[in-house]
């Protein structure tokens, strides 16, 4: 398909998608002085992709795999700073409280994080418990350890600060545009949107659930995942300082993030039992399929929340067959790099992730420690 105007452009980068990974390459590429330009399909900070719904949780005790915690601990540093050049606080540190049965998978990795890596976390008593998490419930065959330094990020507020620096720094956006396709070319790749032809000496791609269109030729197994945020008003006035939380439980991870608007405490659960095959035309709505078991646990755990939902919202995970991210080269073309298919927990690493696909865009590998998130033979 040819773009609709004759227009062209040339940049040394070009970012396809600017969500969460997309703003902080956007952001780091122009920081360090690239002729960068990020093409959105949509707005930076909407809510039709994989980063909106006010928060998400950001914990270094990682208990998906302690490889992560480097990551993770940069990517905290880099929330503050930018918190302090965007003059908005972007990462909150409330503290995360994780609830499961002994030997539970969360609280084992959780653990084993933390000691590697000598991150602080406390195991709770028992008779500690309800004086320090007053609404929130322990049953007896259950445990509880928490970590002081987690916290949340504001989802939609970072992606737009993340953008406007990056734009500040010298990128150039396009945004309510469309990429339709990509073509290396030997001495260029050529980029076609709906409104103009770019060529760029390097190219990111950072489309979420959309990247799959975008790597056709790679047949990455990929499932996108319907997931649904819920937010519950509580009776009373929340404690100062309240925690995020989860809880390990037989049916799958509930988790939830402090109050950070009218609406009340989000709850979610990190289970993709509903797979979509489109992101564009998916059913949005709330069923059943989501809201009974949110609101069961809220019923069972959270006895501090009404049973009404005053909110929700739909949004998408996009899955690897082992649940770790994909941050890589393309195969045949060192030119190319991309990052997605975080599989539900790839936000708080957004600004780490950007950096790395800086790293690869501008020279070729990184010193970060994430060879563990290249493709390889991963899905072979
Ligand atoms: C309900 C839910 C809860 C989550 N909770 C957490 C959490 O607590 N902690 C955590 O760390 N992570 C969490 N995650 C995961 C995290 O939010 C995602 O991993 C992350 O947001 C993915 O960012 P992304 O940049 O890959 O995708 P997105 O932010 O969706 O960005 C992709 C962008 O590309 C654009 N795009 C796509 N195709 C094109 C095109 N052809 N042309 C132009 N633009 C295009 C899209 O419009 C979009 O803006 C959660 C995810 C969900 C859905």
């Amino acid at each position: 398909m040819s773009p609709s105007t004759n227009t062209t452009q040339n940049f040394d980068i070009t970012v396809i998608g600017i969500g969460g990974m997309g703003s902080a390459a956007l952001y780091h590429l122009a920081k360090r002085g690239s002729r960068v330009c990020g093409v959105e399909q949509f707005s930076p900070g909407h809510n039709l992709g994989s980063s909106h719904g006010d928060s998400r949780m950001i914990r270094a005790a990682y208990h998906e795999h302690p490889d992560y915690v480097p990551l993770v601990r940069r990517a905290i540093d880099h929330w503050r700073r930018l918190g302090d050049e965007s003059g908005q606080t972007l990462l909150e540190t409330p503290g995360v409280l994780m609830v499961g049965r002994e030997g539970s998978k969360v609280l084992t990795g959780m653990r084993e994080s933390a000691m590697l890596h000598g991150i602080p976390i406390e195991d709770i008593a028992r008779d500690d418990f309800a004086r320090r998490f007053p609404g929130f419930s322990l049953p007896p065959d259950m445990k509880s350890t928490f970590e002081p330094g987690a916290g949340f990020v504001h989802v939609e507020a970072a992606v737009r600060q993340m953008t406007a620096l990056a734009v500040q720094a010298g990128a150039t956006l396009y945004q309510e545009e469309t990429v339709l396709s990509w073509q290396a070319k030997a001495h260029a790749i050529e980029v076609i949107t709906d409104k103009r032809r770019i060529n760029t000496e390097r190219l990111v791609l950072t489309a979420g659930p959309w990247i799959k269109d975008l790597l056709v030729k790679l047949n990455l197994p990929l499932q996108l995942h319907k997931m649904m945020m819920l937010w519950f008003a509580p009776h009373t006035k929340p404690a100062p300082n309240q925690p995020g939380f989860g809880y390990d439980l037989p049916d799958g991870f509930y988790y939830g993030l402090p109050q950070v608007s009218s609406f009340g405490i989000k709850v979610g659960k990190h289970v993709a039992e509903d797979p979509i095959s489109n992101p564009d035309t998916f059913d949005r709505t709330l069923t059943q399929r989501h809201l009974e078991p949110i609101s069961r646990f809220v019923k069972d755990y959270l006895p501090f929340l009404g049973d009404q939902v005053t909110r929700h919202a739909s949004c998408i995970y996009t899955m690897t067959p082992d649940e770790h991210f994909i941050v890589d080269q393309y195969p045949s073309d060192p030119r190319v790099v991309f990052a997605s298919s975080c599989s539900g927990h790839g936000f708080k690493f957004a600004p780490v992730i950007g950096e790395i696909l800086t790293d690869l865009c501008l020279n070729g590998s990184t010193r970060l420690p994430a060879d563990f998130l290249r493709l390889g033979q991963r899905f072979a």
